[in-house]
Formats: structure tokens, sequence, C-alpha cells
């Protein structure tokens, strides 16, 4: 029994695991995707994640994660996606600027209020840091 062999997530297929862990059908399929984004933006720089949707037959989900493994670059500006908190246009990491901000200071007063409760000498909880 050969244990390096499991269905590709994507289409069922049983394949060899790779790197990508997609069969070799897919796995080439995702490479002409990303390859007609890129042709598409360098030819119309300011397309939309919506119009490059329509244009090349991808989900706004691929873009997305086209974008955040850095298989498209982040110099169109607006080819953006939500973020995660508000929805907002972001082109980079999961939340806006304004959101990270609200982030780091509700995370800050959690702490300094956890600080507080906690009598001297039991504070042992890790603090999470890092947004
Ligand atoms: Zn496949
Ligand atoms: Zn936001």
């Amino acid at each position: 029994m050969n244990l390096h062999v499991a269905n590709c997530p994507s289409c069922g297929a049983i394949y060899h695991i790779n790197l990508r862990k997609l069969c070799v059908t897919c796995s080439s399929e995702l490479d002409h995707r990303i390859q007609r984004c890129n042709d598409y933006l360098w030819r119309y720089p300011l397309t939309t994640t919506k119009e490059l949707q329509d244009a090349v037959g991808v989900t706004e989900g691929e873009i997305i994660t086209f974008i955040k493994q850095g298989k498209i670059p982040k110099v169109y500006k607006n080819l953006t996606y939500p973020c995660e908190s508000c929805h907002g246009p972001i082109r980079d990491g999961r939340l806006c600027r304004s959101c990270k901000g609200s982030f780091q200071q509700v995370s800050q007063q959690l702490e300094a209020q956890l600080a507080r409760l906690q009598p001297a000498g039991t504070y042992k909880t890790a603090t999470r840091r890092g947004w």
C-alpha cells in the first residue's frame, strides 16, 4: 500500500501527495487561472476584483487566495477584497487599517483589565499578541 497517495481535494482523483496538495490536472489548471488573472491585470491594471471574476472566470475566493499567497502582486489598487471585520476594501492581510487599530486597542484594554483583575503572582495566562 502506498501511503503517499490521496484524493485530490479539488476533483477527487487519486494522486501522489505533493507540496501543492493538488493533482497534476488541478495544479496546472490552477496555474492557468493565475496566469490568466495576471495577463488580464497586466493589460488592464485598474481592474476590480469583480471585473476580474467576470473576465477570467475565477471566483472571488480564488482571487483572494491568489493575492494572499502572493500569486497576484499587490500593486493593483482596485483589486481589493473585504476586510474580515467591517467588509471595507483591503489589499493586504485580513483586516483594514482602522479595524487593525481598534482590535489592537481592544486587546490592550483587555490586557490591562486582566492585569488588574488577577491578584499579583497568579497572572500566568499567556497574553495573545500579534494581531
Ligand atoms: Zn484534482
Ligand atoms: Zn475593517
